[in-house]
């Protein structure tokens, strides 16, 4: 190309990718868009946060039980891996798109730089619903998936954890197939694993545990105290239920519950020392009888002090924005809040602790799990709940910090944080050739 021929326009990552302001992509790519103007010089390579390094698509075929074949569509996007490894759950779901991938796998990249992890950023799914298969189905469909996806995982590379509808059994498997195609016991291909298997301690709870520390350190700045706060949380499955039951030990009544079995509300306070067993038995909370039975709709309009969306994104929509009373907002799940939706909470007054740093615990004690199973050395559930607090608080500090010196959201100052860490090392590194 000549020197003064016009360079032709950059198109997006994959074109057929089509981001709506709403969707996933659009919604990152828009939070992107805010925190380009902190950055200074780093600016210039922005561009670089827009575009997934990787992205593969894999074909799961599998022998049902009936004796029939079905095909499978699974995922894994690596987005950046600049400071380190990438690192992010994998998800099954009927609803995983390529798009919903990418833009869970950015922000993954800005929560392990958020909270100062070496890590990149990655996300893994299947568009599948796991509730209609058996157990054999389920292990056969995540060793097929781990073998199509692991030539490009592995404890340098990729590392795998559990996110909506996935457990440490299902890591079990993942790590299993990872070391059956490899030769060796890697432990440090996946976390979340089980104990016995260099899972961590503290790790099923530790997402729920940094919404509760991000959320504690919010209340008190908020001057409310969580003695008799009244939380509702949208989504109680691992993050929302561990965090619910944080808050419930600090004094807080947790006045409403949402899950995909239905919404159920007490405004003195939902008894958890009944429904957690009831959860674990029936898998949801729709059947619970210490309450009133609401209409999912309503969940919106709960009276409550701090509201924990913890299921899914794009849920906190601009409509939705107008009635939520709460003056709290803690983004258990990731991109639950779409843009127009920030816009109209922060006008109103509402603070949203963003998904970026609130549910970094799961990362944090991650990362925790694979330095002890690289060092075969393991630490005792008081050492492990101790350095999350530390590193969460830390991280929400210098994240406030940045919020008053520019004048803007916590989620533009954990982006503005988080992305001149990542740009810092893209720079430093250089790009090759
Ligand atoms: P999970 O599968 O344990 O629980 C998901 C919950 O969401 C369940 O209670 C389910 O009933 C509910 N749900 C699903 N569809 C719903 C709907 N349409 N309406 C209301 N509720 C619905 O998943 P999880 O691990 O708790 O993840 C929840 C969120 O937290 C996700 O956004 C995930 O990406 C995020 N997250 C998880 C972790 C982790 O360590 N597990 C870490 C960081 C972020």
């Amino acid at each position: 190309m000549s020197p003064t021929s016009p360079m032709p326009p950059q198109t997006s990552f994959l074109s057929y990718v089509t981001p709506s302001p709403t969707s996933p992509w659009g919604t990152y790519l828009s939070q992107v868009d805010r925190v380009v103007p902190y950055l200074g010089e780093l600016g210039r390579w922005a561009e670089t946060l827009k575009r997934p390094k990787r992205a593969l698509i894999v074909d799961v075929p599998m022998e049902m039980d009936d004796g029939s074949v079905r095909h499978f569509e699974g995922y894994r996007v690596q987005h950046n891996l600049s400071r380190g490894p990438g690192k992010g759950g994998v998800r099954y779901h009927p609803d995983v798109t390529l798009e919903e991938v990418m833009a869970l796998s950015a922000w993954m990249t800005v929560k392990c730089a958020a909270v100062n992890l070496p890590y990149g950023g990655a996300k893994g799914g299947i568009r599948v619903d796991p509730k209609l298969l058996s157990l054999k189905e389920l292990e056969k469909m995540t060793r097929r998936y781990t073998s199509e996806i692991g030539i490009i995982i592995g404890p340098q590379r990729d590392i795998p954890a559990p996110d909506v509808n996935t457990n440490g059994q299902i890591m079990a498997w993942m790590m299993d197939t990872y070391s059956m195609n490899t030769g060796a016991t890697a432990t440090g291909v996946v976390t979340g694993k089980p104990i016995h298997l260099g899972g961590s301690l503290g790790r099923v709870k530790a997402t729920g545990r940094g919404v509760f520390v991000t959320g504690r350190e919010a209340a008190r700045r908020l001057g409310m105290s969580l003695d008799g706060a009244r939380v509702a949380v949208q989504g109680f499955g691992n993050v929302g239920s561990s965090a619910a039951e944080l808050f419930a030990q600090a004094g807080a009544k947790i006045v409403a519950v949402q899950d995909h079995t239905g919404t159920i509300v007490n405004t003195g306070g939902l008894d958890l020392s009944e429904l957690m067993p009831l959860l674990r038995r029936e898998g949801g909370i729709g059947t619970f009888a210490g309450c009133e039975k609401a209409a999912d709709e309503d969940f919106w309009d709960v009276d409550c002090d701090i509201l924990i969306p913890a299921a899914l994104e794009g849920v906190i929509t601009a409509a939705r924005a107008h009635r939520i009373k709460a003056k709290l907002v803690l983004e258990g799940a990731n991109g639950p809040t779409v843009p127009e939706a920030d816009d109209i909470l922060h006008d109103r007054g509402v603070l949203i602790v963003p998904d970026v740093i609130c549910n970094a615990g799961g990362v944090t004690v991650s990362y925790f799990e694979w330095v002890q199973d690289f060092s075969s050395f393991f630490w005792t559930e008081d050492e492990i709940n101790v350095r999350l607090d530390k590193i969460m608080v830390d991280a929400l500090r210098k994240i406030w910090d940045t919020a008053d010196r520019h004048k803007t959201t916590l989620r533009t100052a954990t982006f503005a944080v988080a992305c001149e860490r990542i740009l810092i090392a893209r720079e430093e590194r250089g790009l090759y050739p």
